[in-house]
């Protein structure tokens, strides 16, 4: 059941969700990944945001998490640290099952003609969205190994195939311009284990549910018993309800702050 409440730090706070995990003290308890604290350190983050303080172990256990929390309250970080933590340690253990390399031993797998297959897909609904995202993706990715990636329209899509084709582990990417991109062959879904959608009751206010159910459900994602899926949002009208329960399993609903509707 949920609980409405002040949190130690008098932020009001609703968990509901089976076994929720507790919310971390700074980042160090959150559990990231030794090489995502460095780069957290490096951005001048001291400690985690509320959204962040929750987040973070959520994901981490491997939970489904509907988010709802304003603007500015660190939403970014609350799903991309805990992602590129999850693609770290499951990079490492892949490259040590390997005996080496620095688990990018699939580049061989790219290449002309072959369709870039990223891990981890973060949905967001303008260009400019995207980039801000691709940017802290970026930098929490800094000296890990990993590739993030960014695809949205307005723009010549050329460029931005060529740089997919080196490879990706992340891709950050508006609807329209990915839905284009699958239907090209140009990317396959068929990795993805972490899906993100940030802005959510945006991306519906735009039109994109059509893009948005279609990606995630015909375009060859794996199930969402299989991957780890996080919905983002503002606030929690009943359209992104019904976004959660198709698109979610055994999920942990927070909210954060005061939310708008
Ligand atoms: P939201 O997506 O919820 O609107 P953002 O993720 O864009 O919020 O974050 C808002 C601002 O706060 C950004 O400039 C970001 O770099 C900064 N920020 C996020 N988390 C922290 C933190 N833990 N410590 C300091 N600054 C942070
Ligand atoms: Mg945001």
């Amino acid at each position: 059941g949920g609980s409405r409440r002040l949190d130690k730090y008098d932020i009001p706070v609703e968990v509901s969700g089976e076994a929720a995990p507790a919310p971390a003290v700074g980042f160090e308890e959150a559990g990231l990944a030794e090489p995502v604290l460095r780069n957290v350190a490096r951005c001048g983050y001291e400690s985690p945001t509320p959204v962040q303080r929750y987040s973070m172990p959520i994901v981490l256990a491997g939970r489904d998490l509907m988010a709802c929390a304003q603007t500015g309250s660190g939403k970014t970080a609350a799903f991309c640290l805990p992602v590129v933590s999850g693609l770290v340690v499951a990079s490492d253990a892949a490259s040590g099952a390997r005996g080496g390399g620095a688990g990018r031993g699939d580049r061989e797998a790219y290449g002309y003609g072959r369709a870039a297959t990223p891990r981890a897909l973060v949905l967001a609904p303008t260009r400019e969205l995207a980039a801000q995202i691709y940017e802290e993706a970026k930098k929490f990715s800094h000296l890990t190994g990993l590739r993030v990636k960014v695809a949205y329209g307005g723009t010549p899509m050329y460029q931005q195939l060529r740089d997919l084709e080196k490879g990706v582990d992340v891709l950050v990417a508006t609807p329209g311009r990915l839905v284009d991109m699958v239907e090209r062959a140009k990317v396959s879904l068929e990795a993805i284990k972490y899906l993100v959608m940030d802005e959510a009751d945006r991306m519906l206010d735009m039109g994109f549910e059509p893009q948005i159910r279609k990606i995630v459900d015909g375009m060859g994602m794996p199930r969402k018993s299989v991957r780890q899926t996080m919905l983002f949002s503002a606030t929690f009208p009943p359209q992104i309800q019904r976004l959660a329960s198709d698109f979610l399993s055994k999920y942990i609903f927070i909210t954060v702050g005061r939310v708008g509707s």
